[in-house]
C-alpha cells in the first residue's frame, strides 16, 4: 500500500521545491519525459533526475514507465490536486507589491537579486512613478471555426499565409492559426481608449461584420469565442525601457504592444543585464527612453484625461513621427 495523500503532501511541503511540483504536474498532463522537458525548458535527464529524487523523497513510485511514455500511479493521482493547489497558491502570492533597493516583496515573501527586470503590465504607481507613462488600449480578439480548403485559397490566393491589418487608427487585423481557424482582432475608436476594461460582445461583432464586408464569401463563417483585454501602450506606441539613474540595478520595460515587441524589449533588457550588449546595441536606450520627444507633455493628462491624451499622441505618432536618432547617410551615386 502506498503512503496516504496527506503523508505525501507533508513530505512534499517539507522538502519539495517549485520545480518538483511543476515536473510532477507536467508529467501527469503530458505523459512524456521528452515533452515535459520541452515544455518547461529543461533537459530530459534533468526531468528523469527530478522524478527519481521525488520518488525517493516520497518513498513511493509516482509514474509507471512504459515504451510510449509515463503514466501516473494511484499515489501520484491522489497527490495531483494538492500539487495544483500549491502551484496556484504560489502564483497568487507572486505579485510584486513593493520594491526596496535590490529586493522585490510579494505577499508571500521576497526575492533579492543583483539585477531585476520589471516587465509587468498595469504597473502600479506605488512601485514606480513610471506608471504614469503607461496607457491602456482596449482590444478584442475572436476565433472562427476552421476554414474550408476553398475559403483558404480565396483568402490567401498566393498560398502564403500572412498577418493582415488595415491602416485605420484602430486597426482590424486577421491571421490563421495552425489548424486553419481565423483570428480576427480589433476594436472601436471610442472603446479602445476607455479608461476601464469594457467587455461587450457587440464591439467584436461589429469588427467581424466589417471584416465580412470585405470578404463576403466568409459570410457564413462562425466565430465561436472572443476575448476582451487591455493592452499596455505608451503615448506613441513605442515601448519604454528605463534603467533609472538612481536605481541602475532595475530595468523597467513598459508598453510593449504585441508579442514581437515584448520579445525584443525583454531580450534587450536581459542582454544588457548579462553584459552581452555592445555600444551599438545600447543606442536603443535612447529610442525607448521615457524622456524621448512626445508631442504632448505628460502633465497635460491631468487636464484632458488619459483617453484624449492617448488618442491624440497616438494619432500624431502614427502619421507624423520621424526617427531623429538615425543619421541620414547618403549612399554612393545617390542623388
Ligand atoms: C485580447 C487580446 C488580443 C491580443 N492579440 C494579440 C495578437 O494577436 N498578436 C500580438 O502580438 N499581440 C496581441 N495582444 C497583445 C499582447 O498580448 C501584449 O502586447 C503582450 O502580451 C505584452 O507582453 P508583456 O510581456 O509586455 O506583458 P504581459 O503579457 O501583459 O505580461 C505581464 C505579466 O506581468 C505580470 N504582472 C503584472 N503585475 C505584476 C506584479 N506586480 N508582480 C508580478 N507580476 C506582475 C502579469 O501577471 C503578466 O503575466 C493581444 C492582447 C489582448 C488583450
Amino acid at each position: 500500500m502506498h503512503p496516504s495523500a496527506t503523508a505525501l503532501l507533508n513530505r512534499l511541503l517539507v522538502r519539495g521545491k517549485f520545480r518538483h511540483i511543476q515536473v510532477l504536474l507536467k508529467l501527469a498532463e503530458l505523459g512524456s519525459i521528452q515533452r515535459t522537458a520541452e515544455s518547461i525548458g529543461t533537459t530530459q535527464s534533468a526531468v528523469t533526475q527530478t522524478l527519481a529524487y521525488l520518488e525517493q523523497m516520497l518513498e513511493t513510485p509516482l509514474f509507471h514507465r512504459h515504451a510510449r511514455g509515463v503514466q501516473p500511479t494511484l499515489a501520484c493521482i491522489e497527490l495531483l490536486p494538492v500539487g495544483r493547489q500549491l502551484l496556484e497558491g504560489l502564483f497568487e502570492s507572486a505579485e510584486v507589491i513593493r520594491l526596496e533597493d535590490h529586493t522585490a516583496f510579494t505577499r508571500g515573501g521576497s526575492v533579492t537579486a543583483d539585477h531585476t527586470i520589471i516587465a509587468v503590465d498595469k504597473l502600479k504607481g506605488d512601485i514606480s512613478p513610471l506608471a504614469d507613462e503607461v496607457f491602456h488600449a482596449q482590444t478584442f480578439l475572436s476565433i472562427s471555426e476552421p476554414l474550408t480548403d476553398k475559403d483558404l485559397v480565396r483568402l490567401f490566393p498566393s498560398g502564403k499565409q500572412m498577418q493582415c491589418w488595415d491602416s485605420k487608427l484602430v486597426y482590424t487585423y486577421f491571421r490563421l492559426t495552425g489548424d486553419n481557424r481565423l483570428l480576427v482582432g480589433g476594436g472601436t475608436a471610442i472603446t479602445t481608449y476607455l479608461k476601464e476594461a469594457y467587455n461587450n460582445h457587440r464591439i467584436i461583432s461589429r469588427v467581424i461584420r466589417q471584416f465580412k464586408k470585405h470578404f463576403p464569401f466568409l459570410e457564413d463563417l462562425a466565430f465561436i469565442q472572443f476575448w476582451p483585454g487591455l493592452i499596455d501602450a505608451t503615448r506613441d506606441l513605442l515601448p519604454i525601457i528605463v534603467r533609472p539613474p538612481d536605481q541602475p540595478h532595475l530595468h523597467f520595460v513598459l508598453g510593449s504592444v504585441g508579442l514581437p515587441w515584448a520579445a525584443f524589449t525583454g531580450g534587450f533588457a536581459a542582454r544588457n543585464v548579462l553584459g552581452e550588449a555592445d555600444e551599438d546595441y545600447k543606442k536603443y536606450y535612447r529610442y525607448f527612453s521615457n524622456r524621448r520627444h512626445f508631442v504632448l507633455p505628460s502633465g497635460l493628462v491631468k487636464i484632458i484625461g488619459k483617453p484624449l491624451m492617448f488618442s491624440l499622441s497616438n494619432g500624431w505618432a502614427k502619421f507624423y513621427q520621424v526617427d531623429h536618432h538615425r543619421k541620414h547617410e547618403e549612399k554612393k551615386g545617390e542623388f
